[in-house]
This record gives structure tokens, C-alpha cells and sequence, in this order.
């Protein structure tokens, strides 16, 4: 292996004298005062190779040894991950003392002890590829599959394979052998570099099938698919942890990564305290159970902070290749942005828009790109849905990670100061948050066949109606209730009844939190019913009265049990109103 020797160190940034040959992102490990440090290759000019180190540099000494692997940065992945708690280099973090590792000490991710019970899927004599399914652990009532290794180039045939029993993850499960005649050993342990694509799968067609959150704003108004992407831009306390946890609770999803990315120390301790609190609604028991925490602070150095949601991005690739939905999400990717600026401006690279690499519309692009809706080479689909938040500075949605983030997630829910202000919760701005998968051919199909064929262009109809509400909002504020044709308070009385009745909802509420798809579907009807009467008043107070009355009735409404005589009772109410 190759070796270096410490010529400059720059903060997290350090160079070194090589002897041998080096490729770009290998891991080397530094030696000072009896710490190894982590470190990647990010530049490498002829023998002058530069690297960022994962952890904190102090006292490391010009003239430092180094020693290369020959392989890049990489994670481990196999049964026993799920309700972990990982830093982004993958270190198990319940394995420490406090949350975080001290310099130079590295944990194993899984646990080599533990036994699983193995059922083979795979016969002698099959012909497999890589990634094809051998066999079968469950872990917390996931079946996960053990899989062919992801790099095997070609085919090969099952030489062996052990019977049903109890396996260590290290343990030789299967023999396979190549064309070439060489055999591979598989256990139950897969290795993959980070920062590249896993494209284990046999096509990826654009998404199309709803994924249901409960949270109408979401599936209604602006629905995020399976296989989808989004995000999230908010300042801080307009609800971006609330929406998190509902989606992630709610989203017919099998496994949830949350990668928590450069967030303040003690949103992360927050993460680590309140994630294990929730509960599931899709099992009786916590959410923490398919989950799995990658998190990093921005008090880490840099490099760690990068890594992480490319490895949290790979752990649902592993999954996804199993035929399961993962949904990931990242808190947030401005961090991670901040940390690829921070490393870009130490290598004195020639810097893009507000100090950011020039290549971080790419990035940032490639990374959203990995998530997706597939087809795997058996013919099973899986898919990963990823929403990211974003946290601009000064809410400035100009910004570059913003504006980057815009070009590729098919999905915008903007957080609003005024509307939590306000406190119309979700937060989610009506009229600037959209969805492109209302535009695709494929989504209206899906959902003709799920729901009707009414949906989608009912929804468009109530969006027009915001905007109108809002504009006639604006007129009345500057003119006066009296300076416009009561007409105009009608127009924006019903785009605040969509407002109050179908997007608002209360996170808190036992009922109301969660909304079934059929019961969207209801408020859908009931809201475009209202917004298409005719309503007649002769002086605007009249109609402001009325419609307090109606949202209020309305409300009862969504707090009442779906379908319940107490529900039914507020639903003639409405319509006796409407009737009127
Ligand atoms: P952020 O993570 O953006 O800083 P939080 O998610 O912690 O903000 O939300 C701040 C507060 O806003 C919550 O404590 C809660 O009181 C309120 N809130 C946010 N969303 C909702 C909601 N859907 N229903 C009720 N209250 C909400
Ligand atoms: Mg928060």
C-alpha cells in the first residue's frame, strides 16, 4: 500500500508526499500521538496529494506518517442497522459515552456477534447476477434480503448455499461461481463507496404512484410520490420538525433514514431524544424500529458533515435493492452545502456563486438523482422518496443550495414565517408550493384509476382560487372592506375556507393529525361544494359572518371522528347552510 508523509496541514485540509500510486477519494489514515485519523484524497497532483480529515487536526506535526487503503470511503451495510444511531462515517453512536467519538476512535457499524435466521431463496444450480436475492434474514419484522455481492461483474451459478438456521452476519452463506470458474463467497455483508450511485436495478421510470402522508397540504394540494422528491426551505420554528416527523410517521414507507446534517448540536441531541418517542401508526410500536439516524453536527469537522447524507443515501440504496420504499430524509442539505463550500475554499479552488463550489448545482443534482422509483432485476420495484430541507440564511430563497435544489426536486413545500406567525399550521405557503407530478401523464392516470378522474383538475381549481384570494386579500387591504363589491369577499372567503378546512391541519390532534385518503377525498368534495355555491349578501358583514360560521362548523368537523355520528351531524349542518 501506498504511504504518505505529512508536508501541510490547514486547518481540516492537509497535504502529503506520496510513494506510490493514489486515486481520488481514497481513504488514508494520518498517524499523530498514537490517533489515526480518518482522511479522504480530494486533489491529487503527481506525488503532492492533498486530503480532508475526518476529525480534528490539533498537533499534527509536518513530517506526520500516512498509509493508504486503496479504497474509498465506504459503508458497511447488512442485517442489523435498523434503529441505529450512526455518525456520517457510519461509527454506531449508542456504542459510545455521550453522543459524540473522541479523535481517532472508530466503532464497527454492525454487530458481528449477533445471529440471524437465515432462509435461503436461492437453490444450487440458479444462475445469479450481482445484487440477485440469496436469501432471507427478518430484523424488527423487516424481511431483508441477502443478496449477491453488489460488485460481482457478470454471472455466476450457486455452487452452495446453507439450509435455513442461524447465521453470523460474517458467517459464508452461499458459494457462488463465475463463468470464469472463480468462486465468490457471499455472507450477509455488503461493502459500497459512498459517492457513487448504486444502479443495481433494470430501469427507473419517472414516479408516478401516490405516496399517501396524511398530511393534506401534502397529498392533496401538492402530492409527493413514491420514488419522489422534495423539499422543505424554512426558517427556523415554522413547523420543518413537526412536518418531518409526520411524514416519516405517516408515509407508507418500510424503512426511514433521517439524516441529520450539520444541524446544531442540540437539534441533534433533539433527534436522538424524540425520534425513539414516536410511535408508528403502521405497527403499534415506535417508529424508531426501521429507522435509522445518520447524524452529524456542524461542531464536526467538516468532512464528516459532507459524508453523511452520501452515506445515509447509500444505506436506502441498500435497502431499495431488497424491493422495500425507503423514504430519506435530510436535515438539511444547506449544511452539507456549507461543508462542501468550506472544503472548496481551503483548496483555494476558484470559487462559484456566494463562495459555493461551481459544481454544486451537480452535486446537488446528482445526489437527488439517486433517489427514484425502480425496477429491479427480478422484476420487483423499489424506490426511495427523499426530501431534504433546506435552511437558507434570512429566508433568502435566492440563494444558491435554494435555487440548485429548485432545478431538481419535483416537489416545493416553502415554510413561511407569517404563516406560522400566524400559526396556520402546516406552514406550507399555498400559492408558491407546488408539485410537477400534478403535471405528468403517468400521476393523473394513477390517480384516476386510485380515486377518479375529477381529483387532480378539482385540486387545480381550488390552487386558482388561492391565488384569486389572495389577490383580492391585497385590494381589500389597500381599498378597504367597503372599497370593494361584497362579490370580492365572497371570492376570498372561500379560498380561506380552503385554507382553513383543507390545508390547515393540527399536528396535535388524535384525529386531525392523520387524514386518510378517503377522507381527503371528502373534504375535497365538501370544500370545491362550498366554493361553487352561489352566494348572494347584501352587505359584507353578512358574508363574513356566514363564513366564520361555516369554518367553524367545518373545523368540528375535521376533529370529529371520520364518519362518526358526531361527523355526519357537522357534514348536514354544512349543507343545510349551503342550502339556505
Ligand atoms: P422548526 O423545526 O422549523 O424549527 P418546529 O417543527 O419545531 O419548527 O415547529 C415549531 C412549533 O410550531 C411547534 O412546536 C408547534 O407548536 C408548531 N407547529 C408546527 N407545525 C404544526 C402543526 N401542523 N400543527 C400544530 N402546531 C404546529
Ligand atoms: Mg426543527
Amino acid at each position: 500500500m501506498t504511504k504518505g508523509t505529512v508536508s501541510g496541514v490547514i486547518a481540516n485540509m492537509v497535504t502529503l508526499a506520496v510513494d506510490g500510486p493514489v486515486q481520488q477519494g481514497e481513504i488514508c489514515y494520518i498517524e499523530t500521538g498514537g490517533d489515526k485519523l480518518m482522511s479522504e484524497v480530494i486533489k491529487v497532483l503527481g506525488s503532492d496529494v492533498y486530503v480532508q480529515v475526518f476529525e480534528s487536526t490539533r498537533g499534527l506535526r509536518v513530517g506526520a506518517p500516512a498509509e493508504f487503503t486503496g479504497h474509498m470511503l465506504e459503508v458497511q451495510l447488512g442485517p442489523g442497522m435498523l434503529s441505529k444511531n450512526y455518525d456520517g462515517l457510519q461509527n454506531d453512536l449508542d456504542k459510545m459515552e455521550g453522543v459524540f467519538l473522541k479523535r481517532g476512535q472508530y466503532t464497527e457499524p454492525l454487530d458481528k456477534e449477533r445471529e440471524w435466521d437465515f432462509i435461503p431463496l436461492a437453490k444450487v444450480g440458479d444462475e445469479v447476477e450481482g445484487s440477485a436475492w440469496l436469501g432471507e434474514v427478518e430484523e424488527n419484522s423487516q424481511k431483508l434480503k441477502i443478496m449477491a455481492p453488489f460488485q460481482m461483474e457478470g454471472k455466476a451459478k450457486v455452487k452452495s448455499i446453507v439450509p435455513a438456521g442461524k447465521y453470523k452476519i460474517h458467517d459464508v452463506v452461499a458459494v457462488l461461481v463465475k463463468e470464469d470458474g472463480t468462486e465468490v463467497k457471499v455472507d450477509m455483508v455488503q461493502h459500497w463507496p459512498v459517492k457513487f450511485a448504486m444502479t443495481n436495478y433494470k430501469e427507473k421510470p419517472r414516479p408516478f404512484k401516490l405516496l399517501e402522508t396524511g398530511v393534506r397540504t401534502i397529498d392533496t394540494f401538492n402530492p409527493i410520490v413514491e420514488g419522489g422528491t422534495g423539499f422543505i426551505p424554512g426558517p427556523f420554528g415554522t413547523g420543518k420538525t413537526v412536518l418531518q416527523h409526520a411524514i416519516s410517521k405517516q408515509a407508507e414507507a418500510d424503512i426511514v433514514i433521517i439524516a441529520a446534517c450539520g444541524e446544531r448540536a442540540n437539534e441533534v441531541v433533539e433527534i436522538f431524544t424524540e425520534f425513539p418517542e414516536l410511535d408508528d401508526p403502521h405497527t403499534g410500536r415506535k417508529l424508531m424500529e426501521r429507522t435509522i439516524i445518520i447524524a452529524n453536527t456542524s461542531n464536526m469537522p467538516v468532512a464528516a458533515r459532507e459524508a453523511s447524507v452520501y452515506t445515509a443515501m447509500t444505506m436506502a440504496e441498500y435497502y431499495r435493492s431488497m424491493g422495500l420504499r425507503v423514504l430519506l430524509m435530510a436535515d438539511s442539505t444547506s449544511r452539507w452545502a456549507q461543508a462542501l463550500r468550506e472544503m472548496s475554499n481551503r483548496m483555494e479552488e476558484l470559487p462559484g456563486p456566494d463562495a459555493f463550489p461551481m459544481d454544486l448545482g451537480a452535486l446537488i443534482s446528482n445526489f437527488y438523482g439517486r433517489a427514484g422509483y425502480v425496477y429491479l432485476n427480478n422484476g420487483e420495484v423499489g424506490s426511495i422518496t427523499f426530501i431534504g430541507t433546506v435552511s437558507p440564511a434570512g429566508g433568502n430563497l435566492k440563494e444558491p443550495v435554494t435555487e440548485n435544489t429548485k432545478k431538481v426536486a419535483r416537489c416545493f413545500y416553502g415554510l413561511e414565517q407569517d404563516r406560522a406567525d400566524k400559526k396556520r399550521y402546516p406552514a406550507v405557503n399555498p400559492i408558491d408550493s407546488y408539485s410537477k407530478y400534478l403535471e405528468y401523464p403517468e400521476f393523473a392516470d394513477y390517480i384516476a384509476k386510485k380515486i377518479n378522474d375529477k381529483w387532480i383538475p378539482k385540486v387545480q381549481a381550488l390552487k386558482t382560487r388561492m391565488q384569486r384570494g389572495k389577490e383580492i386579500a391585497e385590494q381589500i387591504n389597500i381599498l378597504g372592506d367597503d372599497g370593494v363589491p361584497v362579490d370580492y369577499h365572497v371570492v376570498f372567503w372561500k379560498s380561506e375556507i380552503i385554507d382553513f378546512v383543507l390545508l390547515q391541519q393540527d399536528a396535535f390532534d388524535e384525529v386531525d393529525a392523520v387524514t386518510s385518503l378517503e377522507r381527503q377525498e371528502a373534504i375535497l368534495d365538501l370544500v370545491t361544494e362550498i366554493c361553487e355555491t352561489d352566494f348572494q349578501f347584501d352587505h359584507f358583514e353578512d358574508c363574513v359572518a356566514f363564513f366564520r360560521k361555516l369554518i367553524n362548523l367545518c373545523k368540528q368537523m375535521n376533529y370529529s371522528q371520520f364518519q362518526s355520528e358526531q361527523y355526519n351531524d357537522f357534514v348536514s349542518q354544512i349543507k343545510a347552510m349551503l342550502a339556505a
